[in-house]
């Protein structure tokens, strides 16, 4: 299903880097609660099953979220997640397909932070190796607990983790960062 994106206006002041954590938002179930390995990708509803037919499942609108991420030249992708099965997790990046792009997940993210420990180490190694600032970063993510990184400066969102990301949220918190900056940057000036 294409998402109705036709009458979002694109906010003037993008995040330069938008990071997202894995499971629960980007998909469904936790991955280290699957069987794991060998995964077999299903094209028709951009799933993947494990090695006993479970399913993990891309959340519907993902695929066009990263499509409009694309779409900003001076916009990145992150990825911050706490998984226990980083390696699963990888490998399910590289499974799951954006046909709207032609390429994998996996290929669409420029910045990778994938092992256990507190979202803040994350978010501070992808300061470090992406060289944009936590003000700069919008963070998707279905776990209050890791608001924590609010503290560094990183705007937060909050995911359903039953929905994942979705479009409406998605541009909302767009249009939300483009307030909030622009607050900021008045305040600086005063
Ligand atoms: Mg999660």
């Amino acid at each position: 299903m294409i998402p109705k994106t036709d009458k979002f206006e694109v906010p003037k002041r993008l995040p330069k880097l938008i990071v997202f954590d894995l499971d629960c938002t980007l998909w469904t179930p936790w991955i280290d609660y699957t069987y794991g390995p060998p995964f077999i990708y299903h094209e028709d509803d951009n799933s993947l099953t494990d090695k006993m037919g479970e399913k993990l499942v891309l959340f519907k609108n993902i695929t066009a979220v990263f499509t409009m991420i694309q779409s900003f030249p001076d916009t990145k992708i992150g990825i911050a997640s706490r998984t226990g099965t980083p390696d699963w997790a990888r490998m399910a990046l590289k499974y799951f397909q954006i046909p709207e792009l032609g390429c994998n997940l996996h290929d669409s993210i420029h910045y990778m932070e994938i092992y256990p420990g507190r979202k803040t180490q994350h978010l501070t190694e992808l300061e470090q190796s992406s060289g944009i600032a936590c003000q700069d970063m919008l963070f998707f993510d279905d776990e209050q607990r890791n608001a924590e990184v609010k503290k560094l400066g990183v705007h937060f969102v909050l995911v359903n983790p039953a929905k994942g990301v979705t479009m409406h949220q998605f541009q909302s918190a767009l249009q939300q960062f483009d307030r909030q900056t622009s607050t900021t940057q008045t305040t600086l000036q005063f």
